[in-house]
C-alpha cells in the first residue's frame, strides 16, 4: 500500500510515511485507497485477542512490514496495559457502552498508538535504510507528550523532545512530563497555547533550512503527533475491536450498524473511526464532541471552519484546540481527493484563519458526522448524572462526549442504534475536576483530589500517578514559541 500527500506531489511506502511523519509540502500522508475488510474477515477476527485484531488491521495498511513481527510488536505494546484487555467495553445502559482506552502506562488513550509507534518507527527506518539518528518532535496538549516520552524513553537511535503550552496543561499532566526519566528525552514549556506550540513545531518540520542544519549533524526529524499515520493506524483497530466485542457478546448481530461518540481535539481519534467505516466496519454515525472551543461543532453546522475566535481554557485541556490538524484528511476525502483544493484550504487557514467547504461537501460530511459541545458546567452535569444513575466515573474529556451523546438520545428517542462512547482518559488524571463533578467538593491539591476521589468512587488508583509526587522534576525550561529551533539545536548538541 502506498501513501500520498493530501496536498499532492508525493507517493511513498507506509514505512516512509511513518518515518517522515509530515510530507514535504506540509500535507498529511493518506493511504492511496482504503483497504477493505469483508464480513468473512470480521467473522474470523471475532475469536482473536486485541493484539491479533490490531495486527490484522495494521497489516492492511503497512504491508511493507512483516506481519508476524507486527503481531509480536502489538503483543508487547498491549501487554503494558493493565487488566489484560487493552480496550475494554463497559455497558452502562441498554444499548450504551463506554470504550475505555486508558488502561495503558500513562492513563490516556494516546497510549493505544504510542506504545506501538517506537516499533513502527524503528522498523520503518530499517526498511528505508535510514542510518541517521531520529529526533522526534512532539507538540502536546498534555497527553501525547507523556505517552510519547514513555513510549520512546531509552529507545536506541532515537531522541525525543516534547513541547507543551506552559499554562495549557493540567498539573498532573505537567508533573508526568517534567519528571520523565530516560537519557534521550527533553521537555520544554512554550509560552502560548497549544496552537502556538503546534504551529511552531510544524514550521520546524517543513523548514528546509532547519532540516539541512540537522542533517549536517546526522539527525533527521520525525513526528509522534497524530498527524503521523503511525498514530492513526493503531487507533483504527480499537473501533473494529469494540464492534467485534459487541457481536461476540450477543449485543448486536454481525452487519448491524452502530454509532460512536468521540471526544475530539485534533480530530485524530474520530478520524480513525471514519477510516474504520471506510474500510467496511458497519458504523452509522460519528458524533464529534467538543468543549467550549467548539470550532468543529460550528464547522459541522455551517461548513465554515473559522479558527479566529477566543481560546478558552477548559477542564478538558487535551481538547483545547482551535486548529484540528487531522481534519485535513477528511477534507481531502470529501473533496473527492482533490489535492489542489485541500492545499488551497489549508493555505487559507494559515493565512486568513478560515476556509469553507461547499454545501454538497457539507452534506456529505453530515451524512456521517454530527457535532456537539459541552461547556465545563454541562460536562460536570453529565458526569454527575451518570455517576448518580449508574455509578460510573469518567474523566472530563469523556464527560464532554457523554453530554453530546445524552443530547443525541434526547433528540432521537426512537433511535435504537447502539452507541459506543469513547473514553479517553483515566478519571485520576484530572482528579480535582472529576472529584468536583461527582461530589461537589473542591480541593486545591491533585494528590488530595486522588485520595478523595478514591474514597468517593472506590476506583483503583493507577500506581504511575500515585508515585509522581515523589519523583524529582527534571525539566523546567520555558521558551518563546519563536525560538524553539534554538532549543532543538542545543538538545542535539548536548
Ligand atoms: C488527545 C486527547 C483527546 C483528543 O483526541 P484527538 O485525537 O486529538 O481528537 C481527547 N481526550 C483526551 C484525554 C486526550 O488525551
Amino acid at each position: 500500500m502506498n501513501f500520498v500527500s493530501t496536498r499532492g506531489g508525493e507517493k511513498v511506502t507506509g514505512a516512509r510515511a511513518i518515518v517522515k511523519g509530515l510530507s514535504e509540502n506540509g500535507g498529511l500522508y493518506v493511504p492511496e485507497k482504503f483497504p477493505e475488510v469483508s464480513v468473512e474477515e470480521l467473522e474470523s477476527m471475532l475469536s482473536m485477542s486485541y493484539p491479533e485484531r490490531a495486527a490484522e488491521i495494521l497489516f492492511k495498511y503497512l504491508d511493507d512490514y512483516d506481519k508476524e513481527e507486527l503481531l509480536s510488536a502489538c503483543e508487547k505494546a498491549y501487554a503494558k496495559f493493565e487488566g489484560g484487555d487493552a480496550a475494554p467495553l463497559v455497558r452502562i445502559d441498554d444499548g450504551v457502552y463506554i470504550l475505555e482506552l486508558w488502561h495503558g502506562p500513562t492513563c490516556a488513550f494516546k497510549d493505544m498508538a504510542l506504545t506501538l509507534l517506537p516499533y513502527l518507527l524503528r522498523k520503518g527506518c530499517d526498511i528505508c535504510g535510514i542510518k541517521e539518528k531520529v529526533l522526534i518532535l512532539v507538540a502536546t496538549s498534555g497527553d501525547t507528550g507523556k505517552a510519547a516520552l514513555e513510549g520512546f524513553k531509552d529507545a536506541e537511535g532515537v531522541d525525543i523532545m516534547v513541547f507543551y503550552p506552559n499554562d495549557g496543561v493540567s498539573k498532573m499532566q505537567k508533573l508526568q512530563m517534567c519528571t520523565q526519566e530516560g537519557s534521550n528525552v527533553n521537555v520544554v514549556a512554550v509560552k502560548g497555547n497549544f496552537d502556538d506550540c503546534q504551529t511552531a513545531v510544524k514550521e520546524i518540520f517543513s523548514g528546509e533550512e532547519y532540516n539541512r542544519v540537522l542533517k549536517e549533524k546526522g539527525v533527521v526529524l520525525s513526528s509522534a503527533n497524530s498527524i503521523n499515520f503511525g498514530r492513526l493506524a493503531p487507533q483504527i483497530a480499537y473501533y473494529f475491536s469494540a464492534y467485534l466485542d459487541l457481536v461476540s457478546g450477543g449485543q448486536i448481530s454481525m452487519g448491524e450498524e452502530i454509532d460512536f461518540t468521540v471526544p475530539t481535539g485534533n480530530f485524530g481519534n474520530i478520524l480513525a473511526a471514519y477510516y474504520a467505516k471506510r474500510m467496511g466496519l458497519p458504523v452509522r454515525r460519528l458524533h464529534c464532541a467538543s468543549n467550549l472551543n467548539k470550532v468543529l461543532t460550528d464547522f459541522l453546522a455551517t461548513g465554515e471552519y473559522d479558527a479566529r475566535r477566543e481560546f478558552y481554557k477548559t477542564t478538558s485541556p487535551s481538547m483545547d484546540i482551535l486548529v484540528s490538524s487531522n481534519l485535513e484528511r477528511l477534507l481531502f476525502e470529501i473533496s473527492g481527493r482533490n489535492f489542489e483544493l485541500t492545499a488551497e484550504r489549508m493555505k487559507a487557514l494559515s493565512k486568513d484563519g478560515k476556509y469553507s467547504v461547499t454545501s454538497d461537501e457539507l452534506a456529505a460530511i453530515r451524512e456521517v458526522f454530527d457535532g456537539g459541545y459541552a461547556s465545563d458546567e454541562e460536562c460536570v452535569e453529565a458526569m454527575y448524572d451518570v455517576f448518580i444513575d449508574v455509578g460510573y466515573t469518567m474523566d472530563t474529556h469523556t464527560g464532554c462526549a457523554m453530554k453530546v451523546a445524552l443530547d443525541w438520545f434526547e433528540k432521537n428517542k426512537k433511535d435504537k442504534t447502539n452507541m459506543v462512547i469513547v473514553s479517553t482518559a483515566n478519571p485520576y488524571k484530572f482528579p480535582q475536576d472529576v472529584l468536583y463533578a461527582v461530589t461537589g467538593n473542591d480541593v486545591k491539591d491533585s494528590f488530595k483530589g486522588i485520595k478523595r476521589l478514591h474514597a468517593a468512587t472506590a476506583m483503583a488508583v493507577p500506581r504511575s500517578l500515585l508515585t509522581l509526587r515523589d519523583k524529582p522534576v527534571r525539566f523546567t525550561k520555558v521558551a518563546d514559541s519563536k525560538k524553539l529551533f534554538e532549543e532543538v539545536l542545543s538538545f542535539v548538541e548536548r
